[in-house]
């Protein structure tokens, strides 16, 4: 038996939903036209491969939306998390802070890197790294050795921290730079959920030495699979690029490799993909913010839930919706999800924490007290653009 709360639940979803039997998945893309001309156009007069001219364009074009001086097309988000930690100094055996709120491949990006996460405490609004309490933890369990932060506790050096904007809302990524320029240690932006996601009037991305966004297919914009590196620092892009080709050197006919390179550039098909996304992107915007204050009003006055707010001095892109269910409700998550999803709804948990993820389990980790409330209270819903006109 669903609970009262989870029928009104569904209720209220009808009106976003509202077909009885149809599909509603958590978050398709909207494609149209431009993407259809564009894949074609790349297919019968361009290269497929990386070395289409849509590559460039696509950096182009990303670089000048975000404000960025450089940005390097990767084939996935995953791969440019690796990429960015790689460039920004991160060495095997060291330790990199990362939030246990996001997707696991934050943290594997890390453990790619050869390195380990280092999982930090969440803060409760933003669902972003708490610059505050990260503080307290370092001052107390790090210490700097020859210029170098290291772990008290493993005698690891600590290289970086991975902020993450999660569901695309915007973290504190100003405060973590602050923190991260006393500690020595590098900010590298997991904005994979972030593109058109903005603090104080700036797009995301400008604190780290570098920022990746992920044009996955459940993403705002998709390359049907891809990403972007994004950063203002041109040694960190160069080097970005040179290792994401096998580290070859410029050369006309010969095979020189100067250090161990990845194949993680974005193909032609997935650029000219992405870059008619791109360019309907202010579209699409529009109606997911249409699309998270339609549920707003919905759910406006239901006892026992709230939606998950933008940050204060944010324009989050919504990436998705999110359901905060109280704590005295908590316990109604499992049964709200499977009355959904049996009424294919696709709503969905949020991440299990990732200290908890086996792989992880033996991770140094702050208290998650927050992560914990968080994973247990929230669900996600259904917020492709296409649910509004
Ligand atoms: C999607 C996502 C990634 C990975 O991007 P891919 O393009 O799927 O490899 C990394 N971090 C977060 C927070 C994500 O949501």
């Amino acid at each position: 038996m669903a609970s009262a709360l989870a029928e009104k639940i569904l209720d209220k979803m009808r009106q976003v939903c509202p077909e009885e039997g149809r599909f509603y998945p958590l978050h398709e893309p909207l494609l149209g036209r431009r993407e259809e001309d564009y894949v074609l156009d790349c297919l019968r007069n361009d290269h497929v491969s990386s070395v289409s001219s849509y590559v460039r364009r696509l950096e182009a074009a990303m670089a000048a939306y975000t404000g960025h001086a450089h940005a390097v097309a990767v084939s996935s988000g995953t791969a440019g998390l690796h990429l960015a930690l790689v460039v920004a100094g991160v060495q095997p055996g060291d330790e990199v802070l990362c939030p246990s709120i996001s997707f696991v491949a934050s943290a594997n990006a890390i453990a790619h890197a050869g390195a380990l996460p280092h999982f930090v405490a969440v803060s409760q609004t933003d669902m972003g790294v708490e610059a505050e309490a990260l503080e307290v933890y370092l001052q107390a369990k790090a210490e700097q050795k020859e210029g170098r932060l290291v772990n008290k506790a493993t005698g690891r050096r600590i290289s970086a921290l991975m902020a993450v904007h999660v569901l695309g809302h915007p973290c504190n990524s100003p405060a973590l730079k602050a923190l991260c320029e006393r500690y020595t240690i590098a900010l590298v932006e997991d904005a994979a959920e972030a593109v058109g996601s903005y603090r104080a009037g700036q797009h995301v991305g400008h604190d780290g030495r570098a920022a990746v966004i992920s044009f996955n297919g459940n993403k705002t914009i998709t390359a049907g699979a891809g990403g972007v590196l994004l950063t203002n620092d041109t040694g960190f892009a160069e080097r970005a690029r040179h290792v994401s080709t096998q580290a070859k050197q410029p050369h006309p006919y010969l095979f020189e490799h100067d250090a161990v390179g990845y194949n993680y550039r974005m193909g032609g098909l997935n650029a000219a993909l992405a870059l008619a996304q791109l360019e309907a992107l202010p579209e699409l915007l529009a109606r997911k913010r249409r699309l998270a204050e339609g549920y707003a009003a919905l759910f406006e006055g239901l006892d026992g839930i709230r939606l998950l707010q933008e940050p204060k001095g944010c324009q989050s892109n919504h990436w998705l919706v999110a359901l905060v269910l109280d704590e005295d409700r908590k316990h109604e998550r499992l049964g709200i999800l499977a009355l959904l999803n049996a009424h294919k709804i696709e709503a969905r948990a949020l991440w299990a924490p990732l200290h908890t993820q086996p792989m992880y389990a033996q991770a140094p980790s702050m208290g998650q007290a927050v992560a914990e409330a968080l994973y247990e209270r929230i669900i996600c819903l259904p917020s492709s653009p296409g649910l509004v006109s």
